[in-house]
């Protein structure tokens, strides 16, 4: 196995072109290293922590440029996370052990695209886009059509990603990460859900809403029918149930050593419903009973 540190991102993409699909990125390396013990060795390891400008969080007009070698911890301890986008930080804070979150990159959890990553469901209901680089072009694409299966994104075997562009929620907007495993933040999410939504100027009607689910389908997924229930409308007891039993209809889980798939659809109803009534009587002040 060769290995290299370049040290700019034209270099980076150079050796990936070069190694045409044998060549394996490595950020974190918490995902990676696991697969070279344990499944195969990459022709050609990329190790892409020297390359400078791929680190950090930085506020930019309405919203906040998160670069793909951030830490997990780092999106934990950072100020703007916590104020400005709580369903990141929440998903950060329930993420893996202290030892993980230090070492593990936001982008590494994007770009391994497991259907149970963490950050994926809250950068789906924030609308947030990855930027990507490949030889000679750059593009931009919002993360709700990045993912196309387990491990496979919009990057192929060639491209980078560069930054992850966050925008902030509307005024008045709340939301919740609630994540479902056998050890807590230990584990690996049985079911993650992220729930964000926003009142209408009179906190009677659900202006918008956004359910991500994860770990209930080949990618992270929005609930999309059950959000096109409740938009507009106020949140009453029984369109909480009809929501969230069709956010259950709409994940297509598996049976897996960590769950039988009727229990991941009864843990993505029970999931929103509690999100759902949670976010709703932060925004609104009205509990849903
Ligand atoms: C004990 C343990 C517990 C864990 N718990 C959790 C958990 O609770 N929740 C969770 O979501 N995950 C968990 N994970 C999985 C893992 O830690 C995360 O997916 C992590 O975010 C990966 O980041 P990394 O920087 O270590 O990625 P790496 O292992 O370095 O890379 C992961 C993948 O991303 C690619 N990659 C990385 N950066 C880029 C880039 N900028 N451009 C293109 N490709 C890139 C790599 O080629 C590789 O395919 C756990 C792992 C372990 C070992």
């Amino acid at each position: 196995m060769e290995y290299f540190a370049p040290k700019s991102v034209s270099e980076a993409l150079s050796l990936l072109e070069r190694y045409d699909g044998e060549a394996k990125v490595i950020a974190g390396g918490t995902d990676v290293m696991v697969d070279i013990k344990y499944k195969e060795e990459p022709g050609c390891l990329i190790n892409i922590k020297a390359i400078s400008g791929l680190a950090g969080i930085q506020e930019t007009g309405g919203g906040v440029t998160i670069g793909p070698l951030t830490t997990i911890r780092e999106l934990e301890t950072n100020r703007l996370v916590r104020e400005k986008l709580p369903v990141l930080w929440e998903a950060a804070h329930q993420f893996a052990s202290l030892q993980i979150r230090n070492t593990a990159t936001i982008g590494g959890n994007i770009c391994r695209a497991s259907p149970s990553g963490e950050t994926l469901s809250p950068l789906l209901v924030l609308e947030a886009k990855a930027k990507l680089a490949f030889s000679g072009k750059e593009s931009s694409q919002p993360f709700t059509s990045f993912f196309s299966g387990p491990g496979k994104t919009a990057l192929g075997t060639k491209g980078l990603l560069t930054a992850i562009e966050v925008p902030y929620s509307a005024e008045g907007s709340r939301s919740a990460y609630l994540k479902h495993a056998v050890r807590g933040a230990m584990d690996i999410a049985m079911v993650g859900v992220a729930i964000l939504i926003t009142p209408d100027s009179g906190k009677n009607n659900l202006q918008d809403v956004r359910i991500g689910l994860g770990a209930v389908a080949p990618t992270p997924l929005r609930a999309a029918k059950a959000e096109a229930l409740l938009r507009g409308k106020p949140l009453t007891p029984a369109l909480l149930k009809e929501a969230a039993a069709s956010a259950a209809s709409e994940s297509s889980p598996i049976d897996d050593q960590r769950s039988s798939a009727e229990y991941r659809r009864w843990i993505v109803e029970a999931l929103t419903r509690r999100g759902l009534a949670q976010t709703w009587k932060a925004a609104t002040g009205k509990e849903i009973v």
